[in-house]
């Protein structure tokens, strides 16, 4: 039997139930989820750090938007989500330009540190391999169980269904609806809303849409030991040439080499060469001798051509709703982009709070790669 809603969602990760919560409030909402728990992808496997002054703009605009909802105590997210933690950005010799162009535009949110000033805050820094460095105070550490299942939470008390086990491989639309087929049933809507991930274009070529052109490009990240090291109140860190980052998690160092490897959408792994040019360039600048590594992961961070966001109707046919490319970025944009999306579905419109950073229809809309 066909199970009917106005609005079926596809992909279980932050995007998918963000957007699936708020469209939940005025609609009947599905969420199709492939695994049998959601966020189980890149969702489950981010740094957590919200900073507003990383990506592009309408990244940065997203994200500006989100932390007034972050902030937010209320039944569904009843705990803090966000704990301070600030970023520290050093420029080696040579990335000087770099540095000064990152803190040109961040409107004064990022401001310069002195090398004895950096040092005072990461005390085993190496002096001699930095030049100088900037520090953004307002930079975050994210609970992301925490925001998605607030999210799920929302969701289901709206009255929506997060659907797990449910892969789609079909999509037909007909009668001015689409038909969607999973293995665990088949389910139908007049909309349908494109959040799965690294297989949005998977998804679009089901529909019978040629890609727009997603690349979902691999990350790794490591669980280093400290060897008793305090380093509960370091600042997150990267170097301006991106070859490493790192950031206190649970009393250790969560360090990525920044890896950034185009991949076809998997379920993703390390890469153990990326992870060993990330541990040398961290010990360039770093005085702890990595010895061993507890836990290593990788997950797909999927930009699209122009790296920002498509969030908006297909113009090519009816009712398909992208909400895609989301990036590196997912996490901290997920309540403005969750909001967008519920803002151009329901009213047709941009809400207020995106408006105000600036953001518009045009920026977003997957008509900018469909010349
Ligand atoms: C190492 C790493 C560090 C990161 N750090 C940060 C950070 O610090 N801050 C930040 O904001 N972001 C960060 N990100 C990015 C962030 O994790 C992603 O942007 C975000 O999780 C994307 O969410 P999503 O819902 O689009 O994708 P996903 O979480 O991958 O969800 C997509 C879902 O769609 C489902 N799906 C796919 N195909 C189908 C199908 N046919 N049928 C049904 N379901 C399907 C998948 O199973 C999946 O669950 C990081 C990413 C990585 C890998």
């Amino acid at each position: 039997m066909t199970r009917t809603a106005d609005i079926i969602v596809i992909g279980g990760g932050m995007a998918g139930i963000g957007a699936g919560a708020r469209l939940s409030a005025t609609s009947d909402v599905i969420v199709l989820e492939r695994e049998s728990q959601p966020g189980y992808h890149s969702t489950g496997r981010s740094a957590a750090m919200f900073i507003e002054n990383y990506g592009g703009p309408v990244i940065r605009q997203l994200t500006k938007a989100s932390r007034k909802s972050l902030e937010e105590r209320n039944e569904f997210w009843p705990d803090p989500v966000l704990g301070p933690r600030g970023v520290l950005y050093m420029a080696q010799p040579g990335e000087e330009d770099a540095l000064d162009e990152l803190i040109a535009g961040s409107d004064g949110s990022i401001g310069h540190v002195t090398v004895a000033e950096a040092c005072e805050k990461v005390p085993l820094l190496k002096p001699e391999a930095l030049v100088r460095g900037g520090y953004e105070p307002d930079a975050e550490d994210m609970d992301v169980n925490a925001i998605l299942m607030g999210f799920r939470r929302l969701l289901k008390a709206n009255g929506g269904e997060i659907a797990c086990s449910n892969e789609v491989s079909g999509l037909e639309r007909r009668d001015g609806a689409w038909h969607v087929t999973t293995d665990g049933g088949t389910y139908s809507a007049a909309i349908v809303v494109n959040a799965a991930g690294a297989w949005v274009d998977v998804i679009a070529g089901l529909a019978g849409l040629d890609p727009i052109g997603f690349a979902p490009c691999r990350r790794t990240a490591a669980i280093v030991p400290t060897s008793g090291v305090d380093i509960s109140s370091w600042p997150t860190f990267t170097v301006m040439n991106e070859s490493f980052y790192f950031k206190p998690e649970g009393g250790k160092l969560l360090v990525s080499p920044a890896d950034e490897t185009e991949v076809e959408p998997h379920d993703a792994f390390a890469d153990d060469m990326a992870l060993a040019e990330g541990i040398d360039a961290f010990g360039k600048v770093v005085d702890i001798e990595v010895t061993r590594v507890e836990h290593t992961w990788g997950g797909l961070r999927t930009f699209s051509p122009d790296r920002a966001h498509v969030i908006g109707f297909d113009p090519r046919t009816e009712g398909f709703f992208w909400f895609a490319g989301q990036g590196g970025y997912g996490i901290q944009s997920a309540h403005g982009g969750a909001m967008l999306v519920a803002g151009l579905i329901h009213d047709n419109d941009v809400p207020a709070p995106l408006a105000e950073q600036g953001l518009t229809r045009a920026s977003v809309a997957p008509d900018r790669f469909l010349g």
